[in-house]
């Protein structure tokens, strides 16, 4: 027999905005308060109702520096090359530095690693803000995002790896054996950092033991769509969606369970908005 019944509805502890994501944006809101408006070089977080709720918060996204007037500019958590970095010392602009020191480390990591006269390799997504911005510390980084690309390396004697903050953890365990077949004097750096850690970690036990899974994100944000990614190996009838209107019934036909987590750049009231909709989904359950 079919009846309706409630979800259980366990959402992942950490899920959602990573202390650089929430830092860069107070900073934001507070230079806004205090200048009338700060300028941004392209959009916080991945996120667009983010970011068109900072809008209405005197909170400019511009693409180039040449649109900077009459505002203090911020860098956003992701990182800036240091091109841009110059661009900005010479126009004399004010610059809000929300770089997170997570990105800065990274930075560190890779210009040691230059120092020591090796090849560098970076493990990220090809054209990614912040991928783009760890290339731009070195000359000659090459980016690998995947395995095949991996195994395409020509033989190295002597090469420093480290990766984009948000990758997946298996994905670069899987580069990283593939290079080490490749590579005779190999030094990676692990700069996943620990919040990506910690969200993959908890999806890892949620999946299992849900009979649905919900992530909350953007469609147009990295480490939502990779915590999808993990969250789909382990169960199949896992979802991404943006928004609470997202939600498909029948994806819940005959589940008594869901798990939720979200991006990096979802922000809280979204995850609630989501887990109120699922409190009042009339699921059809066996009997
Ligand atoms: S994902 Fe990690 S490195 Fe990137 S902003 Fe958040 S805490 Fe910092």
């Amino acid at each position: 027999m079919l009846v309706h019944k409630p979800l259980r509805i366990r959402v992942a502890k950490d899920a959602g905005f990573c202390f650089g994501v929430r830092d860069a944006i107070e900073k934001a809101r507070e230079t806004a308060r205090t200048h009338g408006k700060v300028y941004m070089l392209g959009d916080i977080v991945h996120n667009e109702r983010v970011v068109s709720q900072l809008e209405r918060e005197n909170i400019r996204v511009v693409d180039s520096i040449d649109e900077v007037e009459d505002a203090p500019v911020l860098f956003r958590a992701h990182g800036t090359t240091p091109q841009v970095w110059e661009l900005a010392n010479q126009k004399n602009l004010n610059i809000i530095d929300a770089t997170c020191p997570l990105v800065h480390e990274i930075h560190d990591e890779i210009k040691k690693l230059h120092t020591e006269n090796r090849k560098l390799l970076i493990i990220g997504d090809h054209g990614h803000d912040e991928v783009v911005g760890i290339q731009a510390q070195v000359p000659g980084a090459i980016v690998i995002s995947n395995a095949s690309e991996a195994h395409a390396v020509p033989r190295i004697k002597k090469a420093g790896i480290v990766s984009q903050s948000t990758q997946m953890i298996e994905n670069v365990q899987e580069i990283i054996g593939i290079l080490s077949m490749k590579i005779f004097d190999l030094k990676f750096v692990n700069t996943v950092c620990f919040p990506t850690r910690r969200n993959q970690e908890q999806i890892k036990d949620l999946a299992p033991i849900s009979d649905v899974v919900i992530i909350v994100g953007s469609f147009t944000s990295a480490n939502t769509k990779r915590l999808h990614e993990v969250a789909l190996r382990l169960n199949p009838k896992s979802y991404m969606v943006e928004k609470a209107d997202d939600i498909n019934i029948d994806w819940f036909e005959g589940a008594e369970s869901v798990g939720v987590s979200a991006g990096a750049s979802s922000p809280d009231e979204l995850i609630e908005e989501v887990v109120e909709h699922l409190k009042h989904l009339q699921v059809k359950a066996h009997v």
